[in-house]
């Protein structure tokens, strides 16, 4: 071993030392055979104990308290913390507060993040349609369901798509929004981590520009709910929507949470007006008349069961702060550039992510010819990142399951696998 190698080591391991979030590394179910989970943005890790709250629940609260759970009418030892019908306010209003910088009463959790940004988007687009504002702004390489949920809204609507094209290696800037925003901006979508560069757009900023020009805008919080710190309220954002089962660890299709600016909330409408969000829906009554505030965004039954590993997973957030899990992202994806730098870039490995840590979220992605082929090496050598299309090896760490020791075990056997088969 060099003396730099040995000098990185124990980097690692002096940074796990004074790490202050270390402790909750132990909270989650091991994977014996993984050395380097680099993908709990894609998929975060189940907690320990979420078996138990799972078996808890089925046993006491849907088997004790059968339907009289939708209610809280159950026997006392059956009832949930709310009546099952409250959970997604309830819910929402703790991711909100963990979150996103929102005050209660904005977000509700429901559906999946597509079919939330197509409701948001759908109830955006037609109110300012009656305004005359019949263009969508969205970015080239914005993920996929993004794209296509807007062409789908573009066609159905008759609205007009305007693409900014974005640097794959960065993402969306202010000044970009400001070239194409204008009178007949209606609706400006962005994700504000860009699932493959990690870019962190300036979404106070952007925010500023699209309503300035008398724009909405709907931000995709997928790669950032629960790894950069958020102020919804504060940037003056109008709507949000952002999967739970990445850096949130709600486990595999647990739901979305969507967020709408409350002054917005009686004034949009969206499109799947099903009984759950409707006013007073055990009266079953004749039309559809939208429930008050957000909870009319709902559509149809609230997956309870769902939520019940998210609600675990929430109260670890709400326990290590999201200022505290933004931190170690940011020395996490430090660390991770310095051994790339010290043992890939000789390779020809490039960085496709932002250098500045003030523009990068919590993965980083890197590129070389022949990526894809080494997949399946790190693979069996316990090393898990995923692969983005054309060549990059996205490294996402997720702060409350990741360590630092984790991330240079795994970059040192993607640098011999490559040593190996380059
Ligand atoms: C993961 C992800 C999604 C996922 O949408 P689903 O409906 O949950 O499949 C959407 N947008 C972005 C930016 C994502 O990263």
């Amino acid at each position: 071993m060099t003396a730099e190698t040995v000098d990185l080591a124990s980097r690692a391991a002096e940074l796990d030392a004074t790490d202050p979030l270390s402790a909750h590394r132990t909270r989650f179910v091991p994977s014996p055979d993984v050395v380097a989970y680099f993908d709990g943005n894609s998929l975060g890790r189940p907690l320990a104990g979420m078996a138990e709250r799972l078996d808890r629940f089925v046993t006491r609260e849907w088997g004790g308290g059968l339907i009289r759970g939708w209610t809280g009418d159950g026997p006392a030892d059956s009832r949930s913390a709310r009546p099952w019908m409250d959970w997604p306010g309830w819910v929402g209003d703790r991711i909100a507060a963990a979150a996103l910088g929102a005050a209660p009463g904005q977000t509700v959790v429901a559906d999946s993040t597509t079919v939330l940004l197509y409701k948001l988007a759908r109830a955006a687009v037609d109110a300012q349609a009656r305004a005359g504002r019949r263009e969508i702004v969205l970015d080239t390489d914005n993920f996929p369901t993004d794209r296509y949920v807007l062409e789908g809204i573009a066609a159905e609507r008759g609205c007009v798509l305007r693409w900014i094209e974005t640097d794959p290696a960065e993402g969306v800037t202010a000044e970009q929004v400001a070239a194409v925003v204008g009178p007949a901006t209606g609706l400006v979508l962005f994700s504000h981590v860009a699932y493959r560069s990690g870019w962190l757009a300036d979404a106070a900023a952007v925010t500023r520009v699209v309503h300035d020009a008398g724009g909405l805008v709907l931000w995709d919080l997928c790669h950032s709910a629960g790894s950069v710190e958020l102020q919804l309220d504060a940037w003056g954002v109008d709507l949000a929507a952002g999967c739970t089962y990445k850096y949130l660890n709600g486990g595999p299709g647990s739901p979305a949470f969507g967020y709408v600016r409350r002054d917005l909330q009686d004034v949009l409408r969206q499109p799947i007006q099903g009984w759950m969000g409707r006013r007073d829906p055990f009266l079953m009554g004749p039309g559809y008349v939208p429930a008050d505030g957000v909870r009319g965004v709902v559509s149809g039954t609230p997956p309870v069961l769902a939520m019940v590993p998210l609600l675990a997973a929430l109260e670890q957030l709400e326990e290590a702060g999201i200022a505290a899990v933004r931190a170690k992202s940011v020395a996490l994806t430090e660390f991770a550039l310095e051994l790339v730098d010290a043992w890939l870039v000789p390779y020809g490995v490039e960085v496709a992510s932002p250098r500045d840590p003030a523009r990068r979220g919590g993965h980083v992605t890197i590129r070389r010819p022949g990526f894809r082929e080494l997949l399946p090496h790190l693979w069996e050598r316990g090393v898990i990142p995923d692969f983005r299309e054309p060549d990059g090896i996205r490294l996402g760490l997720a702060p409350l399951s990741t360590s630092f020791t984790e991330v240079h075990a795994g970059v040192s056997i993607l640098r011999d696998v490559l040593t190996e088969h380059a």
